[in-house]
């Protein structure tokens, strides 16, 4: 593969980048100073080095080094701020699709804990474990139940075909381990509008959606 198909190739797996974008953005670049391109190249380079999975809630976080040494937990795996601070409710767990969804509850005054599913449950998905992380929200719910320090899954999923579909999913495996540790099992009340994504609510609407969760 030349240099062009190579990158024309990379661009493609972005998400709703089709072949003809994907040129489109390899024919910019060809166009662009090479200093532009350094830029670019160098940004990409330092996402990787700057930034880590959190190993409990899945979020992708910026390292800081201006602070101490990233906190670990007993295994020294690596933890975000939010899972790392105690002072949090430790007794909520607040599942959302994506990342981007966080900076947005957190917003609405939520404290307690997150999981970061990664997407949502496809309609025709005949195994589901395979789009989303459900086999480590699972093994949370196990862990951290049987410890008794987690009482309330929260499932903030998206208002739309696929998050009903990912929510009653999740229902469904959550429920055993539910019943067996005393879990309550929630979700958003009314607020959010049908179609509405967590990323683009407003607060004070996750806020109320939160307050009359059931
Ligand atoms: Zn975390």
């Amino acid at each position: 593969m030349n240099p062009i198909e190579k990158l024309t190739d990379l661009f493609e797996h972005f998400p709703g980048i089709g072949p003809r974008q994907a040129r489109r953005f390899v024919q910019y670049l060809l166009s662009t100073s090479p200093v532009i391109r350094q830029e670019l190249a160098e940004a990409i380079k330092s996402l990787g080095a700057g930034t880590a999975q959190c190993r409990r809630c899945f979020r992708w976080f910026p390292i800081d080094d201006r602070r101490a040494p990233s906190a670990s937990d007993a295994e020294g795996a690596l933890l975000c701020d939010i899972c790392a601070n105690k002072k949090r409710d430790q007794s909520l767990l607040f599942v959302v699709e994506k990342d981007a969804d966080i900076d947005n509850v957190e917003k609405s005054g939520y404290r307690g804990l997150y999981f970061v599913l990664g997407g949502a449950i496809p309609l025709a998905a005949e195994e589901p474990a395979k789009f989303v992380r459900m086999r480590e929200l699972l093994k949370r719910a196990e862990a951290e139940g049987s410890k008794k320090s987690l009482k309330e899954i929260i499932l903030g999923l998206s208002a739309t075909t696929e998050g009903d579909h990912t929510r009653l999913i999740l229902q469904e495996n959550l429920m055993p381990i539910a019943d067996v540790h005393s879990l309550k099992l929630s979700s958003l009340g009314r607020g959010l509008s049908t179609g509405s994504e967590l990323e683009y609510a407003d607060p004070d609407t996750i806020a109320s959606a939160l307050n009359s969760r059931n």
